[in-house]
């Protein structure tokens, strides 16, 4: 069994902050600072260029990678990091519109982060050719599979809502369709139980400084189906996919695996931070996080729908139907979260109307969901949130 009370005592919460906020930036773990300067003093400073090779920075990316395999389901190998999501994205989105050759539609659903949505319209415009991104309701989605869709892509929790989409059922739908499947885990990956090797998706993409504790712009990772990825050509082609990348030749010629996704040098230092993360997550079971998350997000919804009748849940009740967050939506949700950030419970907003709180049993607990509670229901029942301070728009809500 994980041992939760161990794991919130090796991340640094300031001293009475309730931190909600895990599913946009984590946290920074303990052993992250000694980790890094370990990089800088040892690595970088004493052995400098030749670092890549004795510090075997040229394969961290790879090493990271098979650490994450492990908590999204998927075999050692398959899983590389590097870049940020948006770009992960849109080198998928490439590399299946590529694959595809006769197959002229992108398919998504209008609640797929924009980020997501960008990147194939910046695609689409590019290709010049007749190529079409079509975007649908969510519940539309698995109706406009069809024959003539290269791909189709979406966010297995929603950002929004934190609802889950049945990626089984999509997937199995595209399967029957010749269509390929982009999977984003941006909050599922260290929030549910998300196994790839089961759902045998063609490519998945998620980021680290969510769930997963990596610190801000923390670098993002690519899964690609092993059974897929040697036929695929990566599309961002750049040295480090090359399949030997210190020949210099002019020609590329992708690395065989999931090699070939990588794109130029590892982010080094950014990686050390992010295993200092991954330290803790080793000491862990996924199915131990998701179970105690569910247990979470029950008693938050329980608690503010007893005590704040005036705040909409749209986060779905059924446990597997949701990620590891609960939103509500309130008119005024800005300032009522402003309200909660100045007494110290971290959430964050979303427009228009959206207050999303996220769960990690990992350093969040039973405790902390019965104060932040309370500590909306003050907010709600007293009308705090109706000061002109809370209404003051921050760049980053
Ligand atoms: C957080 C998030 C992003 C952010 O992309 P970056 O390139 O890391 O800024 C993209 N897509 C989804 C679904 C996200 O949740």
């Amino acid at each position: 069994m994980s041992d939760f009370l161990k794991t919130k005592s090796q991340f640094y919460i300031p001293e009475g902050m309730i931190y909600l906020d895990g599913n946009s930036l984590g946290p920074l773990t303990k052993t992250a600072q000694d980790r890094i300067q370990y990089t800088l003093n040892n690595e970088w400073g004493e052995m400098l260029v030749t670092g890549w090779n004795k510090a075997g920075w040229m394969e961290q990316p790879n090493k990271v990678g098979d650490r994450i395999a492990r908590l999204i389901g998927a075999a050692s190998k398959t899983v590389t990091v590097g870049d940020t999501l948006s770009i992960k994205v849109f080198q998928a989105l490439a590399s299946a519109i590529n694959y595809q050759k006769n197959r002229k539609v992108l398919l998504t659903d209008a609640s797929n982060f924009p980020s997501d949505i960008y990147a194939a319209q910046g695609l689409i415009n590019m290709l010049k050719a007749d190529h079409e991104l079509k975007i649908v309701n969510t519940d539309n989605l698995i109706e406009n599979i069809n024959e003539n869709v290269a791909a189709i892509f979406f966010t297995e929790v929603d950002y929004r809502t934190g609802r889950r989409y049945d990626a089984k059922k999509i997937i199995k739908t595209a399967k029957q369709n010749g269509a390929l499947v982009i999977l984003d885990l941006a909050h599922s990956a260290g929030a549910i139980d998300t196994n790839l090797t089961e759902l045998d998706v063609d490519f998945a993409v998620g980021c680290t400084y969510k769930y997963l504790n990596g610190g801000p712009g923390s670098p993002a990772f690519i899964y690609v189906n092993p059974n897929l990825i040697n036929s695929l050509e990566p599309c961002l082609s750049g040295w480090l996919g090359h399949e030997n990348p210190f020949d210099f030749s002019l020609q590329y010629n992708p690395a065989s695996g999931i090699d070939r996704m990588r794109v130029g040098t590892p982010p080094v230092i950014a990686l050390a931070a992010l295993e200092a993360s991954l330290d803790i997550w080793e000491t862990v079971n996924i199915k131990d996080v998701r179970e105690t998350s569910i247990q979470l997000t029950d008693q938050f919804i329980k608690g503010v729908e007893q005590k704040c009748p005036m705040l909409q849940l749209i986060t779905p009740r059924i446990p597997e139907n949701r990620g590891s967050q609960v939103s509500f939506s309130f008119k005024h949700g800005y300032a009522v979260m402003q309200a909660c950030i100045e007494r110290g419970v971290i959430g964050d907003f979303r427009a228009p109307d959206v207050m999303r709180f996220g769960f990690t049993p990992l350093f969040v607990d039973s405790q902390d969901v019965e104060r932040a509670s309370e500590i909306l229901a003050e907010i709600m029942s007293k009308d705090l949130w109706n000061d002109p301070k809370f209404q003051k728009r921050n760049k980053v809500t």
